[in-house]
């Protein structure tokens, strides 16, 4: 695949990339909705990268991608150029001539930043149409509701000048099915998306598509969900997996109870144990939390579909793992152990370094092997 690291025993680890999952998943997600899915490929693809995400994402028939950065907008048009790039976190000032060069639709998200805008298209300058950003709950990025909904009122007044091709909001908590902000959210929505009629509108990101009562529009914005992620945290995943992490094992060691392991000996040996050693630390992006001091648990790697606990902290290149309870003709040097896939999900990676999924897949390391497959 034109995307893979070539020479793969040049590598400690390997993270593998299910292109067939991510479009499974979106598709999953445009039928559950009922409409367009659109799909957010911000952070790099969260991670797994952007131009093999839009390339896959793109021939399936993905026509609309959402990114934070112009940056990204740039790699995602270099792979789609006929899709519409909207870039999330909206206009900085000046900075028009480059969504109009890179075709890139700009996510407006303040009066001033639709003002802006609607003066460079009256310049003459050839731009796709922008978005429009209202804010329900976050205060964050977006005119407020009011504010928005003022200026929908006035017929030919800055969102008309701006060429408006897609109003949106976002949600603060729709993983919590049981938050009342979602209600809400969902209410003051649909009085802007009512008061612009003609313009499609844009609410749902992953966990959205799964919360009773609201509405799809024309277009739905999931990012986590596309990736594996589970949109329904505490419930069943509904989505495929798409990322596996392998690192293989370097060295195998046995221990007498009472010693201490890694870095300023955090870790101390209760009895006999049988360590590993694996190639790969937090420089591969695997988070320092994720390591296991005597009071403070932390992540783990499956061997054998065993469940082995880190030792100690999480170094730079190298973690530490007890590998006990796994059967001896898999402890092996040279042997593979998952970072991430089967039990050991985005969830729980995220759970056991104190984080949550999102932080896991986006900091997904540019120092192992990447293998894509399925595309
Ligand atoms: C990141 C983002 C999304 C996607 O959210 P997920 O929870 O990853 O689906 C959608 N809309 C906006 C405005 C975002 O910033």
């Amino acid at each position: 695949m034109p995307f893979d690291t070539p020479a793969s025993g040049a590598y400690g680890a390997t993270l593998t990339i299910d292109l067939a999952a991510l479009v499974s998943n979106w598709r999953l997600l445009g039928e559950r909705a009922g409409t367009e899915a659109g799909a957010v490929v911000k952070a790099d693809a969260y991670g797994i990268g952007i131009e093999p995400a839009v390339t896959a994402l793109a021939r399936a028939g993905c026509r609309s991608f959402f990114v934070a950065h112009v940056s990204e907008g740039i790699r995602a048009r270099s792979v789609a150029p006929d899709a519409t790039i909207y870039v999330l976190n909206g206009l900085l000032p000046g900075n028009c001539d480059v969504y109009a060069q890179h075709g890139l639709s700009p996510v407006l998200g303040s009066h001033e930043e639709l003002l802006e805008w609607a003066s460079f298209r009256q310049t003459g300058a050839k731009v796709r149409p922008a978005a429009l950003h209202v804010d329900t709950a976050m205060n964050r990025l977006g005119l407020w509701a009011g504010e928005g909904l003022n200026l929908a009122r006035e017929k030919s007044g800055a969102i008309a000048a701006a060429d408006i091709g897609l109003v949106m909001s976002h949600f603060a908590s729709s993983e919590v099915e049981t938050d009342p902000a979602n209600a809400r959210q969902i209410a003051a929505f649909a009085e802007i998306a009512a008061a612009l009629p003609g313009i499609p509108a844009s609410l749902k990101n992953s966990s959205g598509h799964f919360l009773e009562g609201c509405p799809s529009y024309q277009l739905t914005r999931p990012g986590y969900a596309l990736y594996g992620g589970n949109p329904t945290p505490g419930q069943p995943n509904p989505m495929q997996p798409v990322i596996g992490l392998q690192a293989r094992i370097i060295q195998i060691r046995k221990v007498e109870g009472g010693t201490q392991v890694g870095y300023n000996g955090r870790w101390t040996a209760k009895g006999k144990r049988k360590l590993a050693t694996i190639c790969l630390g937090y420089a591969d992006g695997y988070p320092r939390n994720g390591s296991w001091t005597d009071s403070v648990a932390g992540g783990s790697a499956l061997l054998d579909g065993v469940v082995c606990p880190f030792v100690g902290s999480v170094s730079m290149d190298l973690i530490i793992i007890d590998v006990s309870d796994a059967p001896a003709s898999a402890a092996q040097r040279g042997a593979s152990v998952t970072l991430i896939g089967g039990a050991l999900d985005l969830e729980a990676v995220g759970a056991g370094a104190k984080t949550i999924g999102y932080e896991i897949l986006t900091s997904l390391g540019r120092r192992y092997a990447r293998r894509y497959v399925g595309l």
